[in-house]
């Protein structure tokens, strides 16, 4: 069978469309097929800034911006007033650890123009890039699911069904951008569950909330929120999504929810009650959506590509979403698996190593992220410590911006972990008692 595209992508979320976007714009015929039809719901509402040389580069961030999703200037965290209030035996760190924010336009960012990124609707910001994608030349096909790729002849072919019509289609390469369904992570049995965090999530719209109620400053009621819980790890997002709606989801350990014998209505409201300032305006507010739910989110693919094929976004890769995360990911997996891409589609050589580059920049990029979701799970308490202190807080803020691929490691990471190793050791150490329960192994070791 001769090859009716150049690349054919699995999946029509941010990191499918946006490969799509990249290779249709170099001329490459591409096929993208979605086994939805778009809107869709879908969890993951926040940006940080890394999203926006992405969204330049294809020519999306002026059809961002007029969509009007609400401007994201900062991330804000609260926590429950039974923190420590001293320096606890490090010299420096002085500050208040109840309450941290950042605003992006502390610290310039390459190729970032604004000083803002946005909060979104994700069915209507999916929406969006993908018909830009089919608008830069791409075929798009809603409502068809790849069930297999057939990788037995000279072209990888994907098997295709729609409405229980089968097709076959042969592409000279494949890109799974298929989220966390890793469609050809699973086929190929080449992902892995992480060894410690098992988080879960439910989560929910609520119209009318009055997003000040915790907000220190209440000029800063639009950032995103990250509320500490006085559980441990456990935590709840609230993200602005129109004037008047807000996301709120807590996330937490899955075996937590298996001890409330999974009753999710009464687990959500029991938890949230832990901080009863933010359980009464929540219960002031009309809650618009069901409640979903979200479990099994934390993975790695011992593979990312091979010969004819590689994996973007989530289906690459799956970190715990606290820093929000996910979408900057799946944006620029997508640009620097298109520079390999296209350069191997001008070679005339889709072989592995014409991926090299893109492999090392991801597993680069995302364990810096896995370290420091790592770190900030270990002793949160450290992360508001190093916002708030000067020494720290521009190479912190370069991390929460998403600037995480060109360096080996951020120097802040280093200096956290030697404090957590240094707290760790100390039984006696005023911080101590904050270590957290979850103990990832250095994320080096993943892969
Ligand atoms: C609880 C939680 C909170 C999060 N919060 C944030 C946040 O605040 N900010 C952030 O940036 N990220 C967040 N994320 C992460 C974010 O949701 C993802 O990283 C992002 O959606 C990844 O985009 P993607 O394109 O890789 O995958 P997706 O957006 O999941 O898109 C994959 C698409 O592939 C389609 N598909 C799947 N299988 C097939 C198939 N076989 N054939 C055809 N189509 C297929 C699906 O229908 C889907 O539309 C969060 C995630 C979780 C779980």
């Amino acid at each position: 069978m001769e090859p009716q595209f150049d690349v054919g992508i699995i999946g029509g979320g941010p990191a499918g469309s946006t490969t799509a976007s990249y290779l249709a714009r170099a001329g490459l015929k591409v096929a993208l097929f979605e086994s939805d039809n778009f809107p869709r719901e879908h969890v993951g509402e926040s940006l940080v800034p890394a999203t926006t040389p992405v969204l330049v580069d294809i020519d999306a961030f002026d059809k961002v911006e007029a969509a009007g999703f609400p401007k994201k200037f900062g991330a804000a965290w609260t926590s429950a007033d039974s923190g420590p209030s001293d320096k606890m035996g490090f010299t420096g760190l002085d500050h208040d650890f109840r309450a941290a924010e950042i605003m992006f336009n502390e610290r310039t960012q390459s190729g970032v123009h604004k000083d803002y990124t946005f909060h979104v609707d994700r069915g209507q910001f999916d929406l969006l890039l993908l018909k830009h994608a089919e608008e830069q030349g791409a075929k798009v096909h809603q409502g068809v699911r790849v069930n297999r790729v057939n990788f037995d002849g000279a072209f990888p072919v994907l098997e295709t069904s729609v409405a229980g019509q089968r097709a076959k289609v042969p592409v000279k390469m494949v890109v799974d951008a298929s989220g966390r369904r890793t469609q050809l992570g699973s086929q190929l049995k080449v992902k892995e569950k992480d060894p410690v965090f098992n988080q879960y999530a439910i989560h929910t719209w609520f119209d009318n909330f009055d997003r000040k109620a915790l907000a220190v400053d209440q000029s800063q009621s639009d950032f995103i929120f990250i509320h500490f819980l006085p559980v441990i790890d456990t935590w709840v997002w609230q993200i602005p999504i129109t004037d008047t709606i807000t996301s709120v989801g807590v996330v937490t350990q899955k075996e937590r929810l298996k001890a409330s014998k999974d009753d999710l209505e009464k687990f959500f409201w029991d938890t949230l009650g832990s901080r009863p300032e933010l359980h009464k305006a929540l219960k002031e507010s009309e809650q618009v959506r069901p409640l979903k739910t979200e479990g099994d989110y934390s993975y790695a693919l011992t593979k990312v590509c091979g010969d004819n094929f590689l994996m973007v976004g989530d289906a690459a890769r799956f970190v715990d979403p606290i820093f929000s995360s996910g979408v900057s990911v799946a944006l620029n997996s997508a640009r620097i698996a298109s520079a390999d891409i296209i350069a191997a589609h001008r070679a005339g050589d889709y072989s592995k190593k014409r991926f090299d580059t893109y492999e090392s920049m991801l597993r680069r990029g995302v364990n810096n992220w896995y370290e420091f979701i790592s770190i900030y799970y270990r002793l949160n308490i450290l992360f508001t410590a190093f916002v708030q202190d000067p020494r720290y807080r521009i190479d912190v803020l370069k991390m929460l911006q998403g600037d995480v691929y060109d360096d080996e490691e951020p120097k802040a990471l280093a200096a956290m972990r030697e404090i957590v190793k240094a707290v760790e050791e100390d039984p006696n150490h005023l911080w101590h008692p904050f270590l957290g329960s979850l103990k990832a192994p250095s994320a080096k070791a993943m892969f």
